[in-house]
């Protein structure tokens, strides 16, 4: 059977076009996921070195920041749940791996004796991402204009 304009279905949506709340509704129902990025940061401090640094550079004497780590996740959104995931379960994984390097030195830490921005980076991701699967990057900053970012092994 041909499909006619003058069919139900187009009185449906002719219907909905004069009531914009049932269009909106209409809508949402084809678009059913939506790609969502979380942010959520995390700060710790702590004192490192850089061991591979140049001889006289700053970076070789022992000093310390106030580090942020942004942990962002990324997926698809049922519009009906209407969430990704639960702050509140990025803050139960990464909690306790943020605890265990606050007021360290962080050359000292397992994995971290070379403890550049970009090497805490992996560590960090290395340990949230079997916890947390949507894990889609780690930045950390060791000060407001410095930051390092990794997105994972390249695939
Ligand atoms: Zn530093």
């Amino acid at each position: 059977m041909a499909g006619g304009l003058s069919g139900k279905p187009a009185d449906a949506l002719l219907a909905a076009r004069a009531r914009p709340g049932l269009r909106s509704l209409a809508m949402a129902d084809l678009d059913r996921t939506m790609q969502i990025t979380l942010t959520k940061t995390f700060t710790f401090d702590s004192a490192h070195w850089l061991p591979t640094f140049p001889e006289g550079h700053k970076c070789r004497r022992m000093h310390g920041h106030s580090f942020h780590v942004d942990v962002l996740v990324a997926g698809d959104v049922n519009p009906e749940a209407g969430y990704l995931i639960d702050y509140g379960d990025i803050k139960r994984v990464v909690g306790p791996i943020i605890d265990s390097l606050d007021h360290r030195v962080l050359n000292e830490i397992e994995g971290l004796e070379n403890p550049t921005a970009e090497m805490l980076c992996v560590w960090l991701y290395e340990r949230i991402k079997p916890q947390l699967p949507l894990l889609d990057r780690i930045r950390v900053r060791e000060t407001c204009t410095s930051e390092a970012e990794y997105t994972g092994p390249a695939a």
